[in-house]
C-alpha cells in the first residue's frame, strides 16, 4: 500500500456556504419507500443531512443555460463551462481562457463549486486500484475506487454516504446511512478520475475511462431519482455528460423491487447487478435483511423482467462465506433458480471486515461451487479481490478516516 501525496487544492472550489442554494431534494421523490420498518434497520441513523450547493452536473444542459442566464450571462456560457467540466476534464476557472475574466469567476463560484475534497489517497496493485476518501461540503465522507485493466478503467462510485440495508457482512452497512449524495457528487467522482485517467496515470491501462460501478457506499436504489439523473449525465455525448456507454454502467442493489420496477420503465440499457448471496430466504433474510421484505422468488421475478426488457444479462453477485452460504446443495439450488435465465454469478470470495466473525470460503469449496453453477449451465466467474490492501474491495469500504 502506498500512500500518494494529497493532491492539490481545486483552484475553483469556493468554500460552500450555507448561503448557497442547495440541489433541490424533492422532497424524498429521489428515495424508495421501504414499507416495513425492518427493510431498512438503520433508518434510525438517517437525519436530515444538508445537501451540497448546485453544482453543473446536477442540471441537464438546458437547464444548465437557464441557469447561466439567471446569473446575467449569455447562455452559450453554461456549453463552454460544460465543455470545460465534461469534454476537457478541466475544473480550474484559469484554464477557462475562452470565458471573460469576470464572467468566469461569477459563473464558476454558482456552477462548480467544490463538492469533493480529497482527504486520502491510496494505490495498490502497482498504482492500478486507487481509492480515494472525500470529504463531502457537511464533513460527510465517502470513497472511490478507481481499477486499470488493460482492456478498460472503472471507476466504482458511491451513492450514499454510508448505507442503510445493514448487511452485516459489509463494512459500510454497519455505521448506517448519513444521506443521500446528489446527483453532482456522483457525477464528480467518474470526472475527477476520467481525468486522473487521461492523464495516463494508470500504468498498463488505457487513457480514457470507460466503465462505471454503482458499487461503492450505499444502496443506488434508495437514492433513486439522482442515481438515474447521474447515469444520464454520464452517457450524455458531451458537453451535456462524459459520453459513456450505458452498456459500461453497473448499478448494484440489494434487490428493492419497487425501483426495479421503477428503473424498467426508464428503458435503460444499463447492466444490472444483484447482491443475492444465498438461493433461499432463511438465510437471505439475514446476510441481506431487505429480503424480509423482497424474498428471493419476487426480487428474481422483477430482475428477469428487467433483462427481458433490456436484453442485458443479469449479474447475480454472490459473496463466498465460508460454512456460511458456500454449501454444495446451495449451489445446486441457485444453478435451479438461475438456469436458463439471462444470467450470470459473479462469486466475491468475502472480503474481510473490521470486526466481523466471518471468512472467505476455503478455495476447494469455492471450486466446487463453481463447477455446480456451471454443471446447471450457469456461466460463473470468480472476481478478483483488487483492493483488498487498501480496504478497497466489495464491501469493505467504511470511510473510517482513522483507519488509513
Ligand atoms: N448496496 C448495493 C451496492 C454495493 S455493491 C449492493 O449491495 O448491491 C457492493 C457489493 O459487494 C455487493 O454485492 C455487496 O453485497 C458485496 N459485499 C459487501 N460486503 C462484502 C464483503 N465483505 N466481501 C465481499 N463482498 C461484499
Amino acid at each position: 500500500m502506498t500512500a500518494l501525496p494529497m493532491l492539490p487544492p481545486l483552484p475553483s472550489a469556493p468554500p460552500a456556504t450555507k448561503d448557497e442554494p442547495a440541489v433541490p431534494t424533492r422532497g424524498d421523490a429521489g428515495s424508495v419507500a421501504l414499507g416495513r420498518g425492518e427493510a431498512e434497520p438503520n433508518a434510525r441513523a438517517r437525519h436530515r443531512a444538508a445537501m451540497p450547493p448546485r453544482h453543473l452536473a446536477d442540471l441537464d444542459l438546458a437547464a444548465r443555460r437557464t441557469a447561466v442566464a439567471a446569473l446575467g450571462g449569455a447562455p452559450f456560457r453554461a456549453n463552454q463551462l460544460s465543455t470545460h467540466y465534461f469534454g476537457r476534464l478541466v475544473r480550474d476557472p484559469d484554464a477557462m481562457t475562452d470565458i471573460p475574466a469576470t464572467d468566469r469567476a461569477r459563473l464558476t463560484e454558482a456552477l462548480l463549486p467544490r463538492l469533493l475534497t480529497p482527504v486520502r489517497e491510496l494505490a495498490c496493485d502497482g498504482g492500478a486500484t486507487r481509492k480515494n476518501l472525500w470529504r463531502l461540503h457537511d464533513g460527510s465522507l465517502v470513497e472511490s475506487v478507481l481499477m486499470g485493466y488493460p482492456d478498460r478503467v472503472t471507476v466504482c462510485v458511491s451513492s450514499q454516504a454510508g448505507c442503510g440495508m445493514a448487511c452485516p457482512f459489509c463494512a459500510t452497512g454497519q455505521a448506517g446511512l448519513t444521506r443521500n449524495l446528489s446527483t453532482a457528487e456522483i457525477v464528480d467522482q467518474v470526472a475527477w478520475f476520467a481525468e486522473v485517467a487521461s492523464r495516463g496515470a494508470l500504468p498498463g491501462s488505457p487513457a480514457r475511462l470507460s466503465h462505471v460501478v454503482f458499487m461503492g457506499m450505499g444502496e443506488p436504489l434508495a437514492n433513486y431519482v439522482r442515481v438515474i439523473d447521474a447515469v444520464r449525465r454520464l452517457t450524455a455525448p458531451a458537453p451535456e455528460g462524459l459520453g459513456l456507454s450505458q452498456r459500461h454502467i453497473t448499478v448494484s442493489t440489494v434487490g428493492l423491487v419497487p425501483a426495479i420496477e421503477r428503473l424498467i420503465v426508464e428503458d435503460l440499457s444499463v447492466t444490472l447487478a444483484l447482491s443475492l448471496h444465498a438461493p433461499d430466504d432463511d438465510l437471505r433474510d439475514e446476510l441481506v435483511p431487505v429480503n424480509q421484505r423482497w424474498k428471493v422468488a419476487e426480487v428474481l421475478d422483477a430482475v428477469w423482467r428487467y433483462a427481458a426488457h433490456s436484453g442485458r444479462r443479469i449479474s447475480i453477485e454472490y459473496a463466498m462465506i465460508r460454512d456460511v452460504n458456500d454449501q454444495p446443495w446451495r449451489a445446486d439450488l441457485l444453478g435451479a433458480l438461475l438456469s436458463g435465465r439471462l444470467a450470470h454469478v459473479n462469486l466475491i470470495p468475502l472480503n474481510p471486515t473490521p470486526g466481523s466473525r466471518w471468512d472467505a470460503s476455503p478455495k476447494p469449496v469455492e471450486r466446487e461451487f463453481v463447477r455446480r453453477l456451471r454443471a446447471a449451465g450457469v456461466a460463473t466467474t470468480v472476481r478478483d479481490t483488487r483492493g483488498r490492501e487498501i480496504d478497497g474491495a466489495c464491501g469493505q469500504l467504511a470511510a473510517a478516516e482513522v483507519e488509513l
